[in-house]
């Protein structure tokens, strides 16, 4: 299980916050208005650093995310930062239920342009910039979260961004 950095809510971040998020109905997407990364979920500045819009929006209505979990998406839209649409949940559960509703498939990394939550270690190494051989090392070490595929270990794109952040 990777771990990710608390993340640490102040009232000048949250003003900011609540400005780039197209705030709707309670029961409709709330899409956010900022940087997006590419794969469309929002990304925003705190402190030194960035987080996931949408994991600061469930720390704001939620409190702090319990350790090792993700917030995932009622919805499947990743712009949306309402948290009525968010819930925690671990990325290996999300994955798999993705894989059941056929949101995905087993073999992402070998169709161009199709953005997967699952990359090879050849992929994952690019994205980082680093060398292939370093990734059995960040896998064992819990950096990088794997999910077996068929014939193959796959590594979680999330685990990759949250290590690039
Ligand atoms: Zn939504």
């Amino acid at each position: 299980m990777f771990k990710m950095k608390p993340i640490v809510v102040t009232d000048s971040a949250t003003k900011r916050f609540r400005n780039k998020v197209n705030i709707a109905n309670a029961d409709e997407c709330w899409e956010w208005n900022g940087t997006t990364n590419k794969k469309g979920y929002g990304m925003f500045s705190v402190g030194s650093r960035c987080v996931f819009a949408h994991r600061y929006s469930y720390v704001l209505a939620h409190g702090e995310i319990p350790e090792g979990l993700l917030i995932c998406h009622k919805c499947d839209n990743p712009k949306c930062v309402n948290p009525a649409h968010l819930f925690a949940g671990t990325n290996k559960e999300n994955i798999i239920d993705a894989f059941k509703k056929k949101r995905m498939s087993w073999n992402p990394v070998d169709r161009p342009g199709m953005q997967s939550d699952l990359v090879s270690g050849a992929e994952a190494a690019r994205i980082l910039g680093i060398g292939k051989y370093r990734i059995p090392r960040l896998i064992s070490s819990g950096k990088l979260e794997t999910v077996n595929a068929p014939n193959r270990r796959l590594i979680t794109r999330e685990s990759v961004e949250s290590l690039r952040l």
